[in-house]
């Protein structure tokens, strides 16, 4: 099974529930940027200070900073990885290849979850975090359209790119997900 992955889409689609799902049933390690930067805030590091007022407005965090958090990570894990809100833009995705590379791993799969925006925002409103009021939310689906939505093509013309519909049930989606990650 492909264990090295990146899981696309945007707000609202279900990334942090079907990557946190993966990778305890295939022990994976599960790194999401999102979740990572919001522990940084609630501990009050200087990291979580600088992150906190840009992600409240709907935008991306600084690219070194999130690397930084990436890299410390990868270095020291050894085996299957799921990267869940990382890359965000070309710059990161670039910088990703790059950390990749010294470390002789490469991408197996990138997932993309797709959803149309009105159930999008339903389900962010549903959900109630700091960041999931409407006007942040509209914010994050712009910030994804013109920052994430080109890493589709960047990864489609790399042969890496597979589209996963992403209504129904946790468990639909789930199973959608692994028959394309088992050669
Ligand atoms: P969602 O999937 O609902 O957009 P996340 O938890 O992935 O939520 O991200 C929440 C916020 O954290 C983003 O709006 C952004 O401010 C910040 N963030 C997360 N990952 C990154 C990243 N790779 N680069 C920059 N900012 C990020």
């Amino acid at each position: 099974m492909k264990q090295r992955l990146l899981f696309l889409g945007p707000p609202g689609a279900g990334k942090g529930t079907q990557a946190a799902l993966l990778a305890e049933r295939h022990q994976l390690l599960h790194l999401s940027t999102g979740d990572l930067l919001r522990a940084e805030v609630k501990a009050g590091t200087p990291l979580g200070l600088e992150a906190e007022a840009v992600m409240a407005r709907g935008e991306l965090v600084s690219d070194e900073l999130v690397l930084a958090i990436v890299r410390s990570r990868l270095e020291k894990h050894q085996g299957g990885w799921l990267l869940d809100g990382f890359p965000r833009n070309l710059a990161q995705a670039e910088a990703l290849e790059a950390l990749l590379a010294d470390l002789d791993q490469r991408i197996e799969q990138v997932v993309l979850l797709e959803l149309e925006d009105g159930v999008l925002i339903q389900r962010l409103l549903s959900r109630g975090r700091a960041d999931d009021n409407e006007e942040v939310i509209r914010n994050r689906l712009v910030v994804y359209q013109e920052q994430t939505a080109p890493l589709i093509d960047h990864y489609r013309q790399l042969g890496l790119l597979r589209r996963v519909e992403a209504s129904g049930t946790v468990e639909e989606i789930s199973a959608r997900i692994v028959t394309g990650l088992v050669d």
